[in-house]
């Protein structure tokens, strides 16, 4: 494996798929350092693609530890100034986003999840308006990730470090559609415009309702909004820019109405969250609301997400992944979201995409609000699809149209 090779493959990607830079644009960059290798990659593509100027935003888990650890609630809770006017900046030069990540899995176990949420939460009230800017689409934004070894070791405890971490960046490279001998860029082109026709599909049946059934305990129905819209692969921003905001991706999602949702439903796939590995878990919801829940491992942070503020234990996505996705054919567990979540069908406790729902981007919160859509500070997805999953589709009539049988779509 040419590893050089293929990272800078996968940072033309980012770049030119991922954000889509324009000429002349304002490009952000929010890294982990354990990515630096990844993330330097990105800021040369994106000025040969013509940024106007680069930032890169560093941060470590190592550092963010140590202040949960020893800083006192209050100074935790502080955001100053100068940390908003820098969002401002961005926002300001209507700049476009790539997070690079690199979680170190499991570095934050003995943490608390309360003095973590402290923080968060300071930070999320106090830079909405970014929140909104990017979950509003008002600029391209993507997610891409780099391995690291504690990640890997995590992936695969078998193998010593170093084969660990190769074969990490390898299944990465993989599931972003980064070959030695292909353009990643016509790759993507082809993978969109399948999940393209998929999303078409599903907007023309225009469901009411959708019934998940398997035989490991989930029976849910979630409700959809009116006029809800499926999204699967690319997107275009208010700037009239088309871009990719999941690499990888493989995934159409919608919005359910935030009351809607009734029943059980069991998670396959642990959730990392925080730091945290929440394990074998499950969520009983009623009128929209989770009532109760469980989880072998981890409870208390699982507590903390359905209590992060008033809206978080209703959800904001539902998202269809059938299991013959190559991600889930590798049948590795990633621990990480934005890989677990392509592998699975998922969906997210806490606030919708705007986009979701006919003429949602750019329209004030409290009128999408009084349609169904859940507004929350935290958006957490997690996994339920499995190989013995039945998805029924109701129509506004009563009509039933099967959409998904052993696991995978049938339509
Ligand atoms: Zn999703
Ligand atoms: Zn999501």
């Amino acid at each position: 494996m040419q590893k050089e090779m293929l990272i800078s493959k996968l940072a033309k990607l980012a770049v030119k798929v991922g954000v889509n830079v324009q000429k002349g644009q304002t490009v952000v960059v929010r890294s982990s350092l354990t990515a630096k290798e990844l993330a330097r990659e990105i800021v040369k593509e994106a000025y040969l693609s013509g940024a106007r100027k680069v930032i890169v935003d560093w941060n470590d888990e190592y550092v963010s530890r140590s202040s949960f650890l020893y800083m006192d609630d209050e100074t935790l809770q502080e955001v100053p100034d100068y940390v908003v006017d820098r969002s401002k900046y961005y926002v300001d030069h209507n700049a476009s986003f790539i997070s690079v990540i690199s979680p170190l899995i499991g570095v934050n176990k003995d943490l608390d999840p309360k003095k973590m949420q402290l923080a968060m939460r300071a930070s999320q009230e106090k830079l909405k308006f970014m929140r909104e800017y990017t979950m509003g689409n008002e600029a391209p934004w993507t997610i891409v990730a780099a391995a690291n070894p504690i990640w890997a070791k995590k992936v695969f405890p078998n193998l010593d470090e170093e084969d660990a971490t190769n074969k990490l960046w390898e299944a990465i490279f993989n599931a972003s559609r980064v070959y030695e001998k292909t353009d990643p860029l016509k790759e993507w082109e082809e993978h969109n415009e399948n999940l393209n026709k998929l999303s078409t599909k599903l907007n023309n049946y225009q469901f009411e309702k959708l019934h998940f059934k398997n035989s490991l305990g989930t029976d849910l129905i979630v409700g959809l909004v009116l006029d809800h819209i499926w999204v699967g692969g690319g997107e275009t921003a208010r700037n009239g820019i088309y871009f990719n905001p999941n690499i990888p991706t493989e995934e159409v999602f919608t919005m359910p109405h935030k009351m809607m949702t009734e029943g059980k439903v069991v998670a396959t796939k642990p959730l990392s969250y925080s730091g945290k590995v929440i394990e074998d878990f499950y969520l009983e919801f009623k009128d929209g609301a989770v009532v109760n829940f469980d989880a072998k491992k981890e409870k208390e942070a699982l507590q903390s997400i359905l209590e992060f503020d008033q809206n978080a234990k209703y959800i904001g996505e539902i998202a269809l992944i059938g299991e013959d996705s190559p991600i889930a054919q590798t049948n590795l567990l990633f621990f990480n979201t934005l890989f677990d979540e392509n592998a699975s069908c998922h969906m997210a406790l806490g606030r919708a995409y705007p986009m979701n729902i006919k003429d949602g981007i750019g329209a004030p919160i409290k009128s999408l609000e009084e349609k169904g859509y859940n507004n929350s500070m935290v958006h957490v997805d997690f996994m339920f699809g499995s190989p013995c999953l039945e998805i029924t589709g109701i129509k506004k009539d009563s009509s039933k149209i099967k959409i998904f049988e052993k696991g995978n779509f049938i339509i």
